[in-house]
């Protein structure tokens, strides 16, 4: 009786081999030996692949060891490809992540106690842009046309003179411009800018003849709040001055911001 077995791990097993080796010692063949060759060789058979796999599993246990380090190795490499060709992308398509934000300016007009967009009311001076049409909140604003000409994010305008005239100031009266800093994607178009997040920096507000121009962050968000602390402002009757002075202090704190080209 041959045994391929190396190590007997079963104490029972190995006990009853020795014993059995002595018996066939004893009395030369036994019966029911070909069960029992046939029982060992079906053992022997499975050892033999068991030892085969835990071979093949250190084989690969080291290969993925050395793949893990190759790609360690090449992580720089593809760091530097995809900044690469992301920078190329955002100088293609006009798209800044700015490290110092732009600057851009907004209109609101002072209706049912809030600061009203053209698509949301602002209750903070900080807006973070969401798109209703395509959904989430990745990749804000989208530039890639996915919901529409116009496209999401927070708008804002190089120059005051074309909100003056769109927003039709003089039939609007309650109303607040701002100087507003624009962070996260910003997309450059030919008279503004869509952004992820806008921050009001500077505001001039008018509400029932008063006129109020702050560029204190909390002071700021009170207005938001409650554009009624407005009325605690001077009152600058003459219509024409009042738009002549907001749009003066506002144009001055973006020049003061100023580092924008
Ligand atoms: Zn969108």
């Amino acid at each position: 009786m041959q045994s391929d077995l190396g190590q007997e791990t079963n104490p029972r097993v190995a006990e009853l081999r020795r014993a059995l080796r002595r018996y066939i010692e004893r009395y030369g063949q036994l019966g029911g030996m070909v069960d029992v060759e046939k029982a060992n060789s079906a053992m022997a058979f499975r050892q033999r692949r068991l030892d085969r796999l835990v071979e093949e599993e250190a084989r690969i246990r080291s290969e993925i060891a050395s793949m893990a380090s190759e790609i360690k190795r090449i992580e720089k490499w593809v760091e530097f490809c995809f900044e690469d060709a992301i920078e190329r992308a955002k100088r293609e398509n006009s798209e800044g992540w700015s490290p110092r934000p732009v600057l851009g300016f907004r209109l609101w007009w002072i209706d049912g106690g809030v600061l009203n967009g053209v698509k949301a009311p602002w209750l903070k001076r900080k807006m973070t842009a969401i798109c209703l049409t395509s959904g989430g909140d990745v990749e804000i604003p989208h530039s890639d046309g996915r919901c529409g000409r116009l496209g999401c994010g927070v708008y804002a305008a190089k120059t005051i003179t074309p909100l003056y005239r769109d927003f039709d100031v003089r039939t609007v009266k309650n109303l607040a411009l701002g100087l507003v800093e624009l962070t996260g994607k910003v997309v450059e178009h030919d008279t503004g800018y869509r952004a992820a997040e806008a921050t009001v920096v500077a505001l001039a507000a008018a509400l029932q003849g008063h006129m109020l121009l702050t560029a204190d962050p909390a002071h700021i968000d009170g207005v938001f709040e409650d554009p009624d602390l407005i009325k605690a402002a001077v009152v600058v009757a003459d219509e024409e001055q009042r738009l002549g002075e907001m749009e003066t202090y506002i144009n001055d704190k973006a020049r003061r911001q100023g580092e924008w080209t």
